[in-house]
């Protein structure tokens, strides 16, 4: 008999081939820049709240490296979604479409506003949403009434859409600028992932009115927890500033408020963290971008496996690599992740697609086939910037 090839194993083998160590964690943030002195220079000002220098100059510097107009930042990348969508208008009983297959903020942030998430399918190279598949959707399913795009069904407004650059991998933003353009839509990018990737050497979350960035502590680079708003509309920018710092109209001594406001304002602590970080950025991402290259060759001979790489004209930050099994083997994804999470290989599955979640199971929603197949055969693999360095310590 012959002797059945055993995947969990070859997947070990190559993982480890791949990040010349035998064990690792999925991502681990990294701290080897001036981090320790910006901190202590944070605490000895006193200033670690909402006042300080740093946030100012996290700002600049964000706003400089995205090539945006602006950066406002704030407390984490959910609150920046939250905000996004109320600055642009979305209201209480709209509907916002977004990928059933993201992380659970994109839809949260939706609800904050008291409005519905609408899911759209993705598309098996971007893992982003399918503007194809989009554009017939809408074309079937929605009228325009009063200038507005109404879903027949429901009878609502859909009012925006939050396209998501997955993994820091960009989704196909100039097509789903045009279906937005046609079906009037506000877009809002999630770019929480993908900071540092661009389409056409533009940054994404700049194409949108307002893109969103996270700095959670396993993003690319981190604050502790953290998030932006950025944006090329001043007014806009000046709202975000606003909002999320109590709308507080400045002045020396009266505390007035002119509408209901946020305390989502980033802390000059975390800001601290983020410009020590800003600066390693661009040797994180040389890393990540390596990693790819050695996890490429790594799996080359694997031919039930595909790595996902950066779309045609797109730079990615390669935040979390990826990994997709075939459809032949989609049935030992758990064997697989068990494997390699006990060889000490940190793996995970992709989040469980949002239609499913309880919040969120009776909202509206086009054909999910493509990011149902993708739930079922995707893994991330070990991703940290140390793995990815030609010298690592
Ligand atoms: C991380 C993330 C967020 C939220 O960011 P937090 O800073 O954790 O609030 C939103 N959307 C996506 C796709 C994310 O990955």
């Amino acid at each position: 008999m012959l002797k059945e090839v055993d995947h969990s194993q070859e997947i070990i083998n190559s993982i480890k081939v791949a990040i010349g160590t035998d064990t690792a964690v999925l991502h681990e943030p990294r701290f080897n820049g001036n981090e320790w002195t910006y901190l202590k220079d944070c605490l000895d000002s006193t200033f670690v709240s909402s006042v300080g220098q740093y946030v100012d100059r996290f700002e600049k510097e964000l706003a400089g490296y995205t090539n945006a107009a602006h950066a406002v930042a704030v407390v984490n990348g959910t609150s920046a979604l939250h905000m996004a969508l109320q600055i642009v208008g979305v209201k209480s009983n709209d509907e916002v479409l977004i990928p059933s297959l993201t992380f659970v903020a994109t839809a949260n942030a939706v609800r904050y506003c008291g409005a519905i998430p609408h899911f759209v399918d993705s598309d098996f190279g971007t893992l982003g949403i399918d503007p194809v598949a989009l554009r017939d959707h809408l074309k079937t399913t929605t009228d325009f009434i009063n200038n507005q795009c109404i879903n027949k069904q429901t009878g609502r407004v859909i009012r925006a859409i939050v396209p998501m650059h997955t993994f820091g991998h960009p989704v196909n933003i100039n097509e789903i600028l045009a279906v937005a353009r046609d079906f009037h839509l506000v877009v809002i990018e999630d770019a929480a992932e993908s900071l540092g990737s661009t389409v056409s050497g533009k940054h994404t979350g700049t194409f949108g009115e307002l893109g969103i960035i996270s700095f959670n502590g396993n993003k690319t680079i981190t604050t502790g927890g953290g998030g932006a708003i950025i944006t090329n509309n001043t007014e806009l920018a000046k709202l975000a500033k606003h909002l999320t710092t109590t709308a507080k109209l400045p002045h020396r001594w009266e505390y007035t408020h002119d509408e209901v406001g946020y305390n989502y304002r980033m802390p000059n602590i975390n800001a601290a963290l983020g410009c020590a970080q800003l600066e390693q950025l661009p040797d994180f991402i040389d890393a990540k971008r390596h990693l790819f290259v050695k996890y490429q060759s790594a799996f080359a001979d694997l031919p039930y496996v595909r790595l996902v790489s950066e779309p045609v004209d797109c730079h990615s930050n390669y935040w979390l690599q990826t990994l997709i099994l075939d459809e032949t083997i989609a049935e030992e994804r758990n064997d697989i992740l068990a494997a390699t999470n006990e060889a000490g290989l940190m793996t995970r599955p992709i989040w469980n697609l949002l239609h499913n979640l309880k919040p969120f199971k009776g909202c509206p929603r086009m054909d999910l086939s493509v990011a149902i197949s993708l739930e079922k055969r995707l893994l991330n693999l070990p991703s940290s910037v140390h793995l990815g360095e030609e010298n690592k310590l």
